[in-house]
């Protein structure tokens, strides 16, 4: 799958996260069957932060992979990880044939106290992404921030640790969402410069209402532009109104990025198939 997609130079995937009840998933095998009709080169699926709901993320991406056989990625977290606990949940990839992980630190689960954060078994992503290439066969790829991450001293930190990453064996990487592609242009630049060589995907976040800008948007550290924010103040109260209008910011910003050669998209999807089609069906 990596090879075909870095071969041709582009690619379009999505991201989906498992769902929280176990009365959902047949909602959620909807939402999937419905995706898999836009042809995605792959779907990642997210990971709880500590790790407790890992089984959720491999029944996802094990139903993308055999139903839909669609590549699969399951994110994976290590921060309130074992060595035994990551094994367990490589072995689980394993036997329902998923071979592609997003290998990430986490951010600290809300029940898990500072020591127990400080003394944490891998440190960083790097740490699992270097315990991944020694036990196990799986293909590592990982996370990039291109407004640095929150908690980085500086963005040179930053890519040195994204250089890090690609040392220890990362095939890809996934941008945080962004929505000022200078900002992009600007970090490939520096990665490029830093001695990033394999591909960086872009991820796209379509903010269809204006409570998004306040929740996942403010979590991920992202900076809103302001033709962003005023879009959130004209139609925040007309919610499809703003639909349209955040959808439309997103096609805008994914076939800038296309034209500049920036190819590889990821599209943060929410687990919204209908949105979803309306982007991939306005980028063609
Ligand atoms: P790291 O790469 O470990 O970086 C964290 C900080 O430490 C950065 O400041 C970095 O500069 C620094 N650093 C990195 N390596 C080292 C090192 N070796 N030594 C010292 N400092 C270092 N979270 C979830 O809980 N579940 C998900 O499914 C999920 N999916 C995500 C998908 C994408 C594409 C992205 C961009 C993020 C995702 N996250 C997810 C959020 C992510 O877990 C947080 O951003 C977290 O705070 C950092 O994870 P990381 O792997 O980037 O950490």
């Amino acid at each position: 799958m990596l090879k075909d997609m870095f071969d041709r130079n582009s690619s379009l995937s999505f991201e989906v996260f498992p769902p929280k009840k176990d009365d959902e998933f047949e909602n959620c095998y909807k939402v999937l069957d419905s995706l898999s009709t836009l042809n995605p080169d792959f779907i990642s699926v997210t990971y709880g932060a500590g790790g407790s709901r890992s089984k959720k993320t491999v029944e996802i991406a094990s139903y993308i992979q055999n139903n839909l056989k669609i590549d699969a990625m399951a994110h994976m977290t290590c921060v309130g990880s074992t060595e035994d606990d990551i094994l367990e949940v490589t072995n689980d990839l394993a036997n329902v044939g998923v071979n592609h992980v997003l290998a990430l630190r986490g951010d600290k689960p809300r029940d898990m106290s500072d020591e127990q954060f400080e003394k944490r078994i891998f440190p960083h992503a790097t740490d699992l992404i270097r315990f991944l290439n020694t036990h196990t066969n799986l293909d590592v790829s990982a996370s990039c921030y291109p407004e640095k991450h929150p908690e980085a001293i500086s963005m040179d930190s930053d890519l040195a640790f994204m250089k890090m990453k690609q040392d220890m064996g990362a095939k890809m990487f996934i941008s945080q969402l962004f929505f000022d592609n200078a900002d992009f242009y600007r970090f490939i630049e520096r990665a490029d410069k830093s001695g990033i060589t394999v591909p960086v995907v872009a991820g796209i976040m379509p903010i269809t209402s204006a409570k998004q800008i306040g929740s996942t948007v403010t979590l991920a550290g992202s900076s809103v532009p302001k033709s962003l924010a005023d879009i959130c103040a004209k139609y925040g109260d007309s919610p499809e109104d703003m639909r349209k209008a955040g959808i439309e910011f997103a096609v805008n910003q994914i076939k800038d990025l296309r034209k500049c050669g920036m190819a590889h998209i990821h599209i943060y999807c929410m687990n919204k198939p209908k949105m979803t089609k309306e982007i991939c069906t306005a980028i063609i």
